[in-house]
């Protein structure tokens, strides 16, 4: 029997991987006019590295890593997110040396074991941004700016930007102690996972998605009245920044992110296409992590989308790639041409295919056709006897007859090339 994949880990094939070809561009492309620069991290990490920063009572590290040991007995995890990593690099190579404010972003594979359904997989692909050592909010909104930037980009309406604040470890123990007070008549409404972590995380409660938990939260305080001075001020003045250039948001009071590292600035690009996995890209500051990590006192800000989600809200988008040109060739003679021709004009720059079984005219111009090569070029006998051959464009339909000389080369060229 044939060996299949391991569930929940897909092939991104040809076809759908111009779709992924295209999203990265645009985040680099997009991400670079921010001043961003790449950084490459390694998939496995110490787990302690995850346990630290996500939290110990988050759903990634409760139940979702990919943790084993190694041979030599070391505890590793597949990353579950890229966030850590980053920070555990910035603080290795003490980035922050040479300059607090490092702009990164990132894209690659990612591993939680999730039940795998639309959407949700147990390998999926985040493109992602980090943002150091500015704490000053018109970051929160250039990091917002930047994202709104890409999906425009890539031309979509949806999904839209929500914004919310987490307070900081000043406001949010009160905040709290207020949730609990609110929840504590209403603890049997709950489910089992809010239940148990009422003391440890009372918060996921109001973003839970069980009937129960929504019934529960309903009424309850926001974070939003408990904001201390700074950071109420903080998100004042980032909403004001956004509304200065435009960056459509919606405040969201029940937002609150499934990681323990976020204070004040979250924030989620949400779509109502995708039915529970509504989240497209989400993220925040985390003022307190650089230090968590054992780095210095640094804020940062940052986000990650899911490629998936961002590939399904593209769904009906073409991307396939088109060649520029299509040779027929007719004849032993007419074939080695057309290779020849191939061969050259591809060094020059230009896409091209032949037919490499030098099937009948028919066949051949099936294929150009399932290629959907913008241009054709037709060498038969006829062809090579009177030394020229049509060139035709396939979107416009107009014809040429090229001279098959030196000068061919230079000629097509100019043709495709415009
Ligand atoms: P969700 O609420 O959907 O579980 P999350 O809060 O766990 O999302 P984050 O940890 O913030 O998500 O990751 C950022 C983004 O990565 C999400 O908004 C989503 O687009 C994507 N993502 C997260 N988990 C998965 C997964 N298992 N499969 C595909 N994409 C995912
Ligand atoms: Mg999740």
């Amino acid at each position: 029997m044939a060996i299949t994949g391991v569930k929940g880990f897909n092939d991104i094939l040809p076809g759908e991987v111009e779709k992924w070809q295209h999203i990265e561009a645009t985040a680099r492309r997009v991400f670079e006019l921010y001043g961003l620069s790449e950084i490459r991290i390694p998939i496995l990490e110490k787990t302690e590295l995850f346990c630290r920063s996500i939290g110990d009572a988050t759903d990634i590290v409760e139940k979702e890593m990919y943790s084993f040991e190694d041979k030599g007995g070391n505890k590793v995890t597949m990353r579950p997110e890229g966030t850590a990593s980053v920070m555990r690099a910035f603080i290795e190579h003490k980035m922050h040396a040479l300059d607090p404010v490092a702009r990164l972003y990132y894209m690659g594979p990612m591993f939680r074991y999730e039940r795998p359904q639309k959407g949700r997989y147990r390998q999926f692909h985040q493109i992602g941004a980090e943002i150091t050592g500015v704490s000053s909010p018109t970051v929160d909104a250039q990091v917002l700016t930047m994202l709104t930037h890409f999906f425009q980009e890539l031309g979509l309406t949806e999904p839209s930007l929500q914004v919310n604040s987490l307070g900081c470890p000043c406001c949010r123990p009160n905040y709290r102690e207020a949730l609990k007070s609110f929840l504590y008549e209403r603890i049997e409404l709950l489910c089992d996972d809010c239940k148990r972590r009422y003391e440890t995380n009372p918060l996921r409660a109001l973003d839970c998605k069980s009937p129960g938990c929504q019934e529960a939260t309903k009424g309850a305080p926001s974070m939003l009245q408990y904001l201390c001075d700074d950071c109420s001020t903080h998100f004042g003045k980032t909403r004001s920044y956004l509304d200065l250039v435009g960056t459509p948001y919606a405040i969201n009071e029940r937002m609150v992110r499934g990681l323990d590292y976020y204070t004040r600035t979250t924030f989620e690009m949400v779509t109502t296409m995708l039915g529970a996995q509504s989240a497209v890209a989400a993220g925040g500051r985390y003022d307190g992590l650089i230090s968590e990590l054992g780095g210095p006192q640094i804020p940062g800000i940052g986000f990650a989308m899911g490629v998936e989600r961002v590939a399904l809200l593209l769904a009906e988008k073409e991307f396939a790639r088109r060649p520029d040109l299509f040779i027929a060739a007719i004849g032993e003679e007419a074939h080695a041409e057309a290779f020849r021709l191939m061969a050259a004009l591809q060094r020059n720059g230009i896409a091209v295919e032949i037919d490499y079984e030098g099937k009948s005219l028919k066949s051949q111009m099936r294929r150009a056709d399932k290629f959907n090569s913008r241009f054709t070029l037709i060498i038969g006998e006829d062809e090579l006897a009177k030394s020229a051959a049509p060139l035709k464009n396939m979107d416009g339909g107009t014809q040429e007859e090229i001279a098959l000389d030196a000068a061919l080369i230079a000629k097509v060229i100019k043709v495709i090339k415009g």
